[in-house]
């Protein structure tokens, strides 16, 4: 029997492969079967997370681009389209952390945040949804944070970007549903990654006694989330949800 978190054969797209929860997703899409695009603005590591994918089997093409610029994403989908011949699934991983009081951050920091954190998720969906649409099957999986629902302090921008990240979500899915094209986020918790590298040891500690399992988690266990929303049937029943592998540091 096929498992019912198979994507074997599926075309997706994964943004910030190079890294951390988007490496473990592609790596886990691989092993289900997918054939893949990985993107990413580091093409040294996009090339070695390219081969890792590929040793379990999977066909991959690399797109080194920023997301965050119209150019960059459709360049993303379109190789898709190229090598594959259409896409199936999208997920919008890239993603930037930095950290200041609000009375400190600068508006480019604000302006900087938005557009990789958000205008990327819009800019790569838009350009993923037609052929998604027209072959009546899709799914978009955003990845979003925990901080988009309770907040940072320090991370004003941050949590503000993620929020709307979950809000476009939403909005999308109820548009997409119909078409069958279905869409969700994840927001993880603190999850052990090159993104979290430059946080103090102190503020780790005290972060992971507060969080009911008290650890955070790795990128391999954020990533069959990931999976199971993209999978057919698996994930046919989500639809505008924000799934949260967060080690119970948040329970809607
Ligand atoms: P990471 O730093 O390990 O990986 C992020 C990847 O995105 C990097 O490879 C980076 O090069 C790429 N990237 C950044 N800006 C880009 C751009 N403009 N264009 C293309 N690629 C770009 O981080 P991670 O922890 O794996 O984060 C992945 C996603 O998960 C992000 O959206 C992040 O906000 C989210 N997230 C992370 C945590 C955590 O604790 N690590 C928690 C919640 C949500």
């Amino acid at each position: 029997m096929t498992s019912p978190f198979s994507l074997d054969g599926r075309r997706a797209v994964v943004t910030g492969a190079a890294s951390g929860i988007g490496a473990a997703i592609a790596l886990a899409y691989a092993a289900a079967g997918a054939r893949l695009v990985l993107a990413d603005l580091n093409a040294e590591r996009l090339a070695q997370q390219a081969d890792a994918c590929r040793a379990r089997g999977a066909a991959v093409e690399t797109v080194t681009a920023d997301v965050g610029e119209e150019a960059g994403a459709d360049s993303i989908v379109a190789r898709c389209i190229e090598a594959f011949g259409g896409i199936d699934v999208l997920v919008n991983n890239a993603g930037m952390l930095t950290q200041a009081r609000c009375t400190e951050l600068t508006a480019g920091m604000w302006d900087e945040m938005m557009r990789v954190d958000l205008r990327s998720v819009f800019l790569c969906t838009r350009r993923a949804l037609p052929p998604m649409i027209a072959q009546r099957w899709g799914r978009v999986i955003n990845i979003a944070s925990q901080l988009g629902i309770k907040g940072g302090a320090e991370l004003c921008h941050y949590s503000a970007a993620k929020a709307g990240v979950i809000g476009f979500t939403k909005s999308l899915a109820l548009e997409a549903a119909p078409h069958n094209v279905l869409v969700n986020a994840i927001a993880p918790g603190p999850i052990e990654t090159p993104l979290v590298d430059g946080i103090s040891a102190a503020w780790k500690a005290a972060k992971s006694a507060e969080l009911p399992l008290r650890r955070f988690g790795l990128a391999e266990e954020v990533a069959p989330t990931a999976l199971l929303l993209a999978s057919d049937p698996g994930g046919n029943l989500f639809v505008g949800q924000t799934l949260g592998p967060n080690s119970g540091d948040v329970m809607p």
